[in-house]
């Protein structure tokens, strides 16, 4: 591994990925609405006030907008506590936040980053409303996690001012921002978009409006796997250490652990979608560190994960009615695993369209999920290793386990094929 080479190859792409700004002129932004002080608009409201600009914090409930005000009241008193901002500072960043119920205070503002609860006819609705106010030109961006744009974008009468802001959580920490261009959005408004994520030290992305767009969608295909290996036989503990090890700062059995397994199981019930072991977890409800239990076991008041055989226990019962029989995995091997279906569904997201270049994906990764910066992204891992490999060993697993998603991509054979490589590196 040459961690300075695959620095140097994020560094480059990175400064790649500000190109999908477009050369059209941003407008100027002094002034954000954010509609929802939850999780994700607290942080946000944070990132923006941290950028120097002021925020109208919108929440049509009382008692949520009081919770978003105080934990953003605590947070800042945390940092000047911890010595990272100075107390002048953290009050001067609290002063550049107010608090409304009222959307309608959303119109004196140059932009709107909305962050309600996940649900397409609410977003619809505050779009509408959002339309008969603001004015003409102002940005509206939406914070969605999976919701079409377009469907979004079509609750107003000027679909080329909305645009998808997916910002990662913690908002006032993670950098990374996938900005999903919708089928009507503008240039004007994608250079604004991507203006207003510099000003808040973000890495924008620019990505299409397909299902997860590309970070989540990558992020299935590992999950889809990891489940696999579980169902195998393979106790979660194991799975998280292989990507621990790689550099992962966690592995994907932690992660669930952390955002709730309910939200997983919410996602894929609007997808149709089941997960055997995940599932029965959900039933039994163990929900991940918030109840003390998910993929680990918590001790109250520490989220230090422990492992525990009755997850074990669950795989084996649902392996056992799914008819998968166990299988010793290598460690290696499970990595394979993990990774190069991420890849092959990368290589699909570049057919697509859905994002401009490899390097766009490895910046994705990076900057929200934890990719290891020495390894470069999963596209540049994958050039490492060799694409005709990465074909031959997707192929291998595919004809194992019958799972069509492992088959490589066109695009995939195709450079394997010809000798090329991702990352433009020869081979
Ligand atoms: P949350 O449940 O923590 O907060 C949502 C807030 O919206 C609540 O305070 C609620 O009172 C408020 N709200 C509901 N209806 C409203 C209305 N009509 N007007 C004003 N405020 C209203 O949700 P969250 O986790 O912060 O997620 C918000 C959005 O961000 C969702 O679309 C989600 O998919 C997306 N997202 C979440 C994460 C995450 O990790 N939590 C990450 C990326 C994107």
């Amino acid at each position: 591994m040459n961690g300075a080479a695959a620095r140097a190859w994020l560094a480059a792409a990175e400064a790649e990925a500000l190109r999908g700004g477009g050369d059209a002129a941003p407008a100027p932004v002094g002034h954000v609405a954010v509609i929802g002080a939850g999780t994700m608009g607290s942080g946000l409201a944070m990132a923006l006030a941290n950028g120097g600009l002021r925020v109208t914090l919108v929440d049509s409930a009382p008692a949520g907008l009081e919770r978003g005000l105080s934990a953003i009241r605590r947070a800042y008193e945390g940092q000047a506590a911890r010595g990272r901002i100075t107390s002048e500072e953290a009050a001067e960043r609290s002063g550049r936040i107010a608090g409304t119920r009222d959307l309608a205070a959303a119109a004196e503002t140059d932009a709107v980053i909305e962050a309600v609860f996940e649900d397409l006819a609410l977003k619809r609705e505050i779009f509408a409303a959002l339309d008969r106010t603001m004015r003409p030109g102002a940005l509206l961006a939406t914070n969605t996690s999976g919701l079409d744009i377009d469907a979004i974008a079509a609750a107003t009468a000027r679909p080329g001012d909305v645009v998808g802001m997916h910002f990662f959580s913690p908002a006032h920490v993670m950098r990374l921002v996938e900005v999903v261009r919708g089928r009507a959005t503008s240039p004007a408004a994608i250079a604004t978009t991507f203006a207003l994520a510099r000003r808040l030290n973000k890495v924008p992305v620019l990505v299409g409006n397909a299902p997860g767009f590309v970070g989540n969608r990558m992020m299935r295909r590992r999950g889809e796997q990891a489940e696999r290996l579980l169902l195998e036989g393979t106790a979660p503990e194991r799975v998280d250490g292989v990507l621990r090890r790689f550099g992962f700062p966690m592995g994907p059995f932690a992660m669930l652990d952390m955002a709730g397994l309910d939200v997983g199981l919410r996602a894929r019930r609007e997808r149709g979608a089941t997960a055997a072991v995940d599932d029965a977890l959900n039933a039994l409800g163990r929900l991940g560190q918030k109840t003390g239990a998910g993929y680990y076991r918590y001790v109250p008041g520490d989220r230090t994960p422990h492992p525990d055989p009755a997850v074990t226990e669950v795989a084996r019962e649902a392996a056992a009615r799914l008819g998968i029989p166990p299988r010793e995995a290598e460690d290696e091997e499970i990595l394979d695993r993990l990774l190069l279906p991420m890849v092959n569904e990368g290589a699909r997201i570049l057919e697509e369209g859905m994002a401009a270049r490899p390097g766009d994906i490895d910046v994705v990764w990076a900057h929200g999920y934890g990719f290891p910066p020495d390894r470069g992204g999963p596209m540049y891992h994958a050039d490492a290793i060799g694409l005709p490999e990465v074909a031959r060993r997707l192929a291998g697993h595919a004809a194992r386990t019958g799972d069509p998603t492992l088959r490589p991509a066109p695009l995939l054979e195709r450079l394997a094929a010809e000798g090329a490589s991702f990352t433009g590196a020869p081979r």
